[in-house]
């Protein structure tokens, strides 16, 4: 469709104008300072004074913003905004995304990362996991997000930005473990039983600490996922269990070790993955 020179100019002005309303301030949230779309009329450079949720806004020289920004109208370019669902290695196009090293998130993209955490939070409670990195919503950037029980069954929801492994312990733990983005494929793995691990949380501010036994577990499925490294690496999809695939492997690890004090049940499921890999994988 084509427009007159009136129109063209009249919208040129009418974007202009726009522009001028959209005009970025500086907000801190916790620690970060983040650009958002503010909606106050004056020059003067913003700063927040309340908690990120309500992302209301003042300005230095004490005037407020009339409005309220709520986190939904903040801008966040394409590249940060979750996809509604999971990516799946079934996908070539998923896995090839998913095979990539997460790039470490940058303190001024702050403000998109209550979407992104929502979407997270959404995903792992619609498919009872417990815990996703950011790339498996298509948001490659080093953000994860544990929701593991403790032991009175309460979910623990811990929000690691930027992750590093401090010190991991030399004990070593074997589990079956379960990726959502591997769809119906366990694996027995090998990994710390516990690890300290130093971060940002969502409110800017640096920490560390320990998790142990299943938290470690999850958190070192998720680390991987930050470096691209998938459940399924150097194996065949056959070598991958089912669920009853994997109760009657550990019937038979059980089946090795009663009343016996050898092997022990770590030792009977090693034996038993080995066996299971050479008759898929010769
Ligand atoms: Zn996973």
């Amino acid at each position: 469709m084509q427009q007159g020179f009136s129109g063209r100019y009249a919208r040129i002005l009418w974007t202009l104008g726009l522009l001028r309303l959209l005009r970025p301030c500086r907000v801190v949230v916790g620690a970060l300072m983040v650009p958002v779309i503010c909606g106050c009329s004056s020059d003067t450079e913003h700063l927040s004074v309340s908690p990120p949720e309500s992302r209301t806004v003042a300005c230095q020289t004490g005037q407020h913003c009339s409005k309220q920004i709520p986190a939904s109208s903040q801008r966040c370019s394409p590249r940060l905004t979750p996809r509604p669902s999971l990516l799946s290695v079934e996908d070539p196009a998923d896995r090839s995304m998913l095979e990539t090293r997460s790039r470490p998130m940058d303190p001024r993209e702050g403000s998109c990362l209550k979407p992104l955490l929502d979407a997270m939070r959404a995903s792992i409670v619609a498919h009872k996991g417990m815990g996703l990195a950011a790339v498996q919503l298509g948001v490659p950037v080093r953000v994860l997000m544990l929701r593991v029980p403790d032991e009175q069954h309460r979910i623990a929801e811990a929000v690691l930005i930027n992750p590093v492994v401090v010190t991991r312990s030399t004990q070593m733990a074997q589990s079956f473990e379960l990726c959502l983005s591997v769809p119906g494929g366990y694996r027995m793995t090998e990994r710390a039983n516990q690890l300290r691990v130093s971060y940002t949380d969502p409110e800017g501010k640096p920490r560390e600490s320990v998790y142990r036994g299943d938290a470690a577990i999850v958190i070192q499925q998720e680390l991987d996922h930050l470096d691209g490294i998938l459940l399924d690496r150097d194996l065949p999809a056959k070598a991958l269990l089912d669920e009853q695939g994997v109760q009657r492997f550990e019937l038979a690890a059980r089946e090795l070790t009663e009343n016996r004090p050898h092997p022990p049940i770590a030792e009977a499921r090693r034996m038993l993955w080995k066996a299971h890999l050479a008759r898929v994988w010769p």
